[in-house]
């Protein structure tokens, strides 16, 4: 554990410390964010005394990242919620602008360093340590991802950046550098696997002993992680941030049942019902939409931001001595998809697929025909099968009633020839629309 005092500090003890940050986070919003006191005052709520403590935090109202987008002008084009003067930035990022054009992401030195020591212990969570050496595919452009850089460094790892898209750099920097980590995406890690398979290089007889995912989900999906662990012959791990939140906000540890909060004392959560906004206990087994809240931002703090993550809470225990409740992310709320009211993630879909290697590749694509969220049966569902095999109607129906007693859903399954789908350096869309 890269700092127990904190990691490990009773959950109890974690709450009344993010109390006090959290007040004084909102006397801070009210003093500098001409957005929030308007958002407050239209709740009616004029001053921080009105607005509680971190127990009363489900009364305020959500942030909506539309809400931000609207306050960009050319005059403040970073949006009316920054709090600190000009000279106090110290970097920018942008968004990718996947839902619209991108955003900026304003820091002070001091939310740089605050990121940066919530993405080393989520990192550090996964059994890396100093010494070591990783091997990162992430680009320090634009992008909050770059932030994550630093994370190595302070973790006291041998940090050699190849960067996205260079898979021939990637294998020959394994290969002779002899890493015992490398971070990646979920889609990039299962690509190279099928790379240094077609070319005969033995992954698995690697250096790499940790394979650490994060920028999509599918690192926490059993079926998934197995075909990533069997290819690499390495300990599979994920991280997970939120761009306008922090980079890296969670990671988990080696008992690989999920992330833990790596940014606490910065970052708040709460998980909601997304239909309704109806804040959630964060017990074991709750699952809906995170939501997450700065406590100790300068430049641009949040409050009850909405992530359109969909996650699931893991509340017991963990053998590894953190604290606090853990999360899995199961997909984006804007890709849920209600068949005849069942709620289906694509994910899922992908998982209970994976059960069926070596027959198939682990490559899914779900088409809805409808637009929008609801479904009717049968749900559209293509499987690529593995090298050298050949579909037959009998896994299809396997594949087909699997799908129907774990999803409880009607799927009409396509088997596809191997190579078929689309593999991607970056990240894959599991969802095919607009047919
Ligand atoms: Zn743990």
């Amino acid at each position: 554990m890269l700092e127990p005092e904190v990691e490990a500090r009773p959950w109890e003890e974690q709450l009344v410390v993010d109390d006090e940050s959290y007040r004084t986070q909102l006397a801070y919003l009210f003093e500098r964010s001409a957005f929030y006191r308007d958002k407050l005052a239209a709740e009616g709520i004029t001053a921080p005394s009105e607005a509680g403590g971190l127990g009363d935090i489900a009364q305020l109202p959500l942030t909506e990242k539309a809400e931000l987008r609207e306050t960009h002008t050319p005059e403040s084009p970073m949006g009316t919620h920054i709090c600190a003067e000009a000279a106090e930035i110290v970097r920018i990022y942008s968004t990718s602008g996947t839902t619209g054009s991108p955003s900026f992401v304003p820091l002070t030195a001091g939310d740089l360093e605050n990121w940066v020591t919530g993405s080393a212990r989520s990192y550090a969570a996964s059994g890396v340590t100093a010494g070591q050496r990783i091997v990162s595919t992430y680009n320090a452009g634009p992008f909050v991802a770059g932030a994550a850089l630093a994370a190595f460094d302070r973790i006291g790892l041998c940090h050699i950046p190849v960067g996205t898209g260079n898979t021939e750099r990637l294998l020959r920097s394994i290969e002779s550098m002899r890493p015992e980590a490398v971070v990646l995406t979920p889609s990039y890690a299962a690509h190279l696997a099928e790379v240094a398979s077609e070319r005969g290089i033995d992954l698995p007889g690697s250096s790499v002993e940790r394979v650490l995912v994060a920028g999509e989900p599918g690192g926490g999906e059993p079926a998934f992680r197995a075909i990533l662990e069997a290819g690499w012959g390495a300990r599979v791990t994920e991280a997970m941030g939120v761009g306008d939140i922090g980079v890296s906000l969670w990671g988990e540890c080696e008992e690989q049942d999920g992330m833990h909060l790596g940014a606490r004392d910065f970052v708040h959560a709460e998980v909601i019902d997304p239909q309704s906004g109806a804040p959630l206990a964060l017990e074991h087994g709750a699952e809906g939409e995170l939501v997450l809240t700065h406590l100790r931002h300068r430049a641009a703090p949040l409050l009850r931001f909405r992530t359109r993550d969909h996650v699931v809470v893991r509340a017991s225990p963990c053998p590894c001595g953190r604290t606090g409740p853990r999360i899995r992310c199961v997909g984006r709320t804007d890709d849920m998809l209600i068949v005849r009211g069942v709620n289906v993630f694509p994910s899922a879909v992908r998982d209970v697929v994976g059960a069926f290697v070596p027959e198939v590749s682990g490559q899914v694509l779900v088409r809805p025909r409808a637009s929008g969220v609801k479904q009717e049966p049968p749900l559209s569902v293509r499987v690529e099968l593995a090298r050298g095999h050949t579909g037959d109607t009998r896994l299809a129906d396997a594949i087909r009633e699997r799908l129907r007693s774990v999803l409880v859903i009607q799927t009409e399954v396509e088997l596809v020839p191997w190579g078929t789908m689309k593999r991607s350096e970056y990240k894959s869309t599991l969802v095919e629309r607009g047919r």
